[in-house]
């Protein structure tokens, strides 16, 4: 029997369980399924082809819990658009949607909060409140979808939340978007981010999926990355270079490294050539990216020069390395900015 009880988590094969038995036929089934993965309804009503009897049962059984709009922030700059989103519970998160000239990326979130506690980011510094079910991580696709009438090709689990923290569930998100009758992504369409809990790695390699991992590095050396990542204490370095080795060796995908750059902490040239060392000969890609600032911590970004000068040593040791676009800067669009802020104008959760 299944655990998963929000109808909205549901795979095909769960969904004609749950109606066989409810004595309905398995076309019946693949409508149902079709609603609520490939269109994305918020409600049954929006269910044309199902009898108001059924929608009503159905209504009352399994209710239908969608991303409501707490908040939207368009920027002026680049168009990206930043979501805060109520749950069914009344919990906030936060998604943003990006254009790229290859279609739409939405970056989502995987908890409420998260555990991880590093110094930088905003969405940890409350905790971790819950997980998100696979549905909700649908949910902010559809919502988005829905609120700006396009389709989003690309996903990026680099909202908040640790995925690898909350992995059943990001699995079944991956099988559901993944899936021909829903969203049908392509999984190479897909990039999944991680602070480096080493033994979710493993379990993450041995699926094989052709999705991209993203490992958060941040520091090419223990004591520094210790410093802002407390999860390094428990997995250290060696460690999470060896999964990651493996990891791009068994999957024959290109891992992708995200670079925080803070002035004066990590942008050193030296510290570029120990992130080359680190990585050298291995199928990967350094993503550096100009630190954001948040009211929570008083780090400062690197400055274009030290940026130029990290970067260009990579390159000339042979990494591949790119300095990502900041995108949305006038809209607080990353991660847990939004929401810290709202919480603490509105101390409830809800205005
Ligand atoms: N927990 C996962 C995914 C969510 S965070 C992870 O750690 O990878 C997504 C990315 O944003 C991570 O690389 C994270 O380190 C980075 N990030 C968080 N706060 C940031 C900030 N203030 N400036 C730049 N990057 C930040």
């Amino acid at each position: 029997m299944s655990l998963v009880t929000d109808i909205k988590s549901m795979n095909n094969d769960e969904i004609r369980q749950l109606c066989s038995d409810l004595g309905l036929p398995k076309f019946r089934a693949d409508q149902l399924y079709s609603w609520l993965q490939k269109a994305g309804v918020s409600s049954y009503d929006e269910m044309t082809n199902i009898s108001k009897d059924l929608r009503q049962t159905l209504s009352e059984k399994y209710p239908l819990h969608c991303c409501e709009i707490e908040l939207k922030r368009v920027s002026k700059i680049d168009g990206t658009v930043k979501y805060l989103f109520r749950l069914h519970d009344g919990e906030f998160i936060e998604s943003v949607l990006m254009k790229y000239k290859y279609g739409y990326t939405l970056c989502i979130s995987s908890q409420v909060g998260c555990k991880m506690g590093c110094m930088f980011c905003a969405s940890t510094k409350s905790g971790c409140v819950r997980n998100l079910s696979a549905g909700e991580m649908i949910g902010q696709i559809h919502a988005a979808q829905r609120d700006m009438n396009i389709r989003v090709s690309h996903v990026v689990i680099m909202g908040m939340g640790e995925p690898l923290d909350n992995f059943d569930n990001a699995m079944r998100f991956l099988a559901l978007a993944g899936d021909d009758k829903g969203l049908n992504l392509g999984m190479r369409n897909i990039s999944l981010s991680t602070c480096g809990i080493v033994p979710r790695m493993y379990e993450l390699m041995e699926k094989n999926l052709q999705i991209t991992l993203s490992v958060s590095l941040h520091a090419p050396e223990n004591e520094l990355r210790s410093k802002i990542m407390p999860v390094n204490r428990k997995y250290p370095l060696d460690e999470l270079m060896k999964v990651c080795r493996l990891y791009a060796k068994k999957t024959s995908r290109r891992i992708s490294f995200e670079y925080a750059m803070i002035a004066g902490f990590n942008d050193s040239p030296e510290c570029a050539k120990r992130l080359a060392q680190l990585v050298k000969g291995m199928l990967c890609h350094v993503n550096l990216i100009p630190a954001n600032e948040i009211d929570e911590s008083s780090h400062k970004r690197s400055g274009e020069k030290a940026l130029k000068t990290f970067c260009d040593i990579l390159s000339s040791q042979g990494v591949n390395v790119t300095v990502r676009r900041s995108l949305g800067s006038d809209i607080d669009a990353s991660c847990g900015q939004l929401r810290s802020r709202h919480e603490k104008q509105s101390p409830s959760g809800r205005e």
